[in-house]
């Protein structure tokens, strides 16, 4: 069964756009945490971090580099952001196609908790 991710890049299901290139597409969380919470979900689905093949690890630097750039087009470079990927239950995941949440816009405690 697709994810909730996959429906949203195959366009079967609507969500705020935030930025879209031929590895990624980034989208505003539904329930954000911050000013700025946006999700930079790869086109190739895979389900998280632990199931990350090693031929995939560019999938990484792309979110990475795709929510660097919003950021500074947020202008919330210079302030500060964070850049999470939960990994299974403990971790929070629930949804099972990687992506890398961007949160800014106010300070961020640590630990989160
Ligand atoms: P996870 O908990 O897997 O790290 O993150 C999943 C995120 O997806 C959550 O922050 C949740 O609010 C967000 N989310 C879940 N369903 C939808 C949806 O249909 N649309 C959008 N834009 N975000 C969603």
């Amino acid at each position: 069964m697709k994810t909730i991710f996959q429906r949203i890049i195959d366009r079967e299901i609507p969500a705020k756009i935030a930025h879209e290139d031929e590895h990624c597409i980034a989208i505003h969380d539904i329930n954000p945490q911050a000013p700025v919470h946006v999700l930079f979900v790869p086109r190739e689905p895979v389900a998280n971090t632990d199931a990350l093949a090693d031929e995939q690890v560019e999938l990484i630097g792309r979110v990475v580099l795709a929510a660097r750039a919003y950021a500074r087009r947020a202008g919330i470079a210079e302030s500060g952001y964070r850049m999470v990927m939960n990994t299974n239950g403990d971790g929070g995941q629930t949804v099972f196609h990687l992506h890398l949440h961007l949160l800014g816009g106010r300070a961020l405690h640590w630990p989160p908790g």
